[in-house]
């Protein structure tokens, strides 16, 4: 999709630290990291959210690549924090389909933070 950053990362228009690319999606470090690691999962594909009619097989080729991003960035063993953030509650910015995966460091139990808490 034009003008969509994502889509222009998944093309290589825009640089990234690429850590994992497939025919069917691409892992690159977040430009803002949260957290030591902090790489997001990306389908070549343009969908705005995962409520965006993503078909199964996609769905489930972004989850399978978390693992291996996890062992290449060296966080399997420790652990990590996965997250899609999906629409405006949740501050989603790109509205490019990504999955968070984020790790390095301890964090705490909770994983939601309201924005009127
Ligand atoms: P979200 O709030 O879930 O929509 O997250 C969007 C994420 O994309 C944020 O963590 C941004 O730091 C990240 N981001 C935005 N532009 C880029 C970019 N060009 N390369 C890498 N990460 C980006
Ligand atoms: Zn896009």
């Amino acid at each position: 999709m034009a003008e969509c950053i994502f889509c222009m990362v998944a093309s290589g228009e825009i640089p990234a630290n690429v850590v994992y690319e497939d025919d069917m999606v691409v892992a690159f470090d977040d430009i803002a990291p949260q957290g030591p690691v902090h790489t997001l999962i990306i389908p070549r594909t343009h969908y705005a959210h995962l409520g965006d009619d993503v078909p199964d097989e996609l769905l489930g080729r972004l989850l399978a690549v978390v693992p291996k991003v996890a062992e290449s960035k060296g966080i399997a063993g420790s652990g990590y924090r996965v997250i899609i953030n999906t629409g405006k509650d949740a501050s989603q910015t790109v509205h490019h389909l990504h999955v968070h995966v984020i790790g390095g460091k301890p964090m705490s139990h909770g994983m939601v933070n309201f924005a009127d808490a």
